[in-house]
């Protein structure tokens, strides 16, 4: 069964790409490499051992979309093309309502004339803003968003609700990611950051390769136990079989899981368990607040459970083992970093 993937080459994309090869699934992969490589695609053919369709098209580009849809006739559509930074959407928002909102609506323009089985989007658990209680589950009310990526996650449910209404032969799952970390076991892939990193994991494995001087840890006045933000980091390989369960879900139309390991570490925990796993020391300093950050959120992970029978795998030590191992192999192997 074909698989559409709309940003297959970003970081979620080709491990979600290697997951549905190993459930029997064919991964049809769209990307532009704005946010990628193209070695990319020739390394999740050396994890699967063969090859994979793509093709190189801009997500905003209907008439191309469209013949795509036509020719591979995929029977669900993963759409992950999107931009993520949340600092990057305050500084430059009118970026993101374009390549996530605008694109949405044009990409869903083109899947109205085609009989989809499953769509499944990247939503973020940014959708509940600042909450008024942790963890959040599924029902937990929607604050305003923090920043304008939070924002554009928000609208895109709820365009995505409205327009699969009207199509009830599609089953539309919503997955709100919480903080995707680490990379494939295999090192072939991982996350590809152009220019400065915005997210910490990143950062990190660049400042302990010599890349980066030093981190900075943004803010350490919260009202948190050491006073750093916290997060729910999960291991990408466990969120792309997240993906991958959402196409076998029977439940029912409209469905939205959290997909997080329901464990909130601080970003100074994260730092101390990446040198304790790694056996190194990491440069860093404390810096001021950064703009759009929610100071603690992490997940009840309850539903995606019991429904999907998902279940995560790999510890937060695992999955900055696997993104200090990735880091390395960009340097050694492809001069990046
Ligand atoms: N963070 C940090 N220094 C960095 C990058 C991130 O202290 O260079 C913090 C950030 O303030 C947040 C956490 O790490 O509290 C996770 O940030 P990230 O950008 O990875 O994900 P987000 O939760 O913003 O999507």
């Amino acid at each position: 069964m074909k698989i559409l993937l709309t940003g297959g080459a970003g970081f979620i994309g080709s491990h979600t790409a290697v997951e549905l090869v190993n459930e029997g699934y064919e991964p049809i992969i769209i990307d532009d490499f704005r946010n990628s490589k193209s070695f990319v695609i020739e390394n999740i053919e050396k994890i699967i051992g063969r090859k994979v369709v793509f093709h190189c098209t801009d997500i905003g580009d209907q008439e191309k979309i469209s013949s795509i849809i036509k020719q591979e006739k995929p029977v669900g559509i993963i759409h992950f093309a999107a931009d993520k930074a949340v600092n990057e959407s305050v500084k430059n928002p009118l970026k993101y309502y374009h390549n996530n909102i605008v694109n949405l609506i044009k990409l869903l323009s083109v899947i109205d004339k085609h009989n989809i089985d499953s769509f499944i989007f990247s939503s973020s658990c940014t959708v509940y803003g600042s909450p008024s209680f942790i963890p959040v589950n599924e029902k937990t009310p929607i604050q305003p968003a923090f920043s304008p990526y939070g924002y554009t996650k928000q609208v895109g449910e709820k365009i995505l609700t409205d327009f699969f209404k009207t199509k009830q032969q599609t089953s539309l799952t919503m997955l709100r990611y919480f903080n995707p970390i680490g990379a494939h076991p295999s090192s072939l892939i991982g996350e590809l950051p152009l220019g400065v990193p915005s997210n910490l994991v990143p950062y990190i494995t660049q400042t302990a390769i010599g890349k980066r001087k030093e981190l900075t840890i943004f803010g350490n006045d919260y009202n948190t136990a050491d006073g750093t933000c916290i997060r729910d980091y999960i291991h990408v390989v466990d969120l792309a079989r997240a993906h991958v369960l959402s196409l076998k879900n029977k439940h029912s139309y409209n469905n939205i899981y959290n997909v997080g390991v329901g464990n909130g570490k601080s970003v100074l925990e994260v730092v101390h368990s990446f040198e304790e796993i790694n056996n190194l020391k990491v440069n860093y300093q404390f810096g001021e607040r950064r703009d759009g950050d929610v100071p603690e959120i992490y997940a009840d992970n309850h539903l995606i459970k019991t429904e999907l029978k998902w279940e995560p795998i790999f510890s937060l030590k695992e999955a900055l083992h696997h993104a200090w191992a990735w880091e390395r192999e960009l340097k050694s192997k492809y001069k990046i970093g």
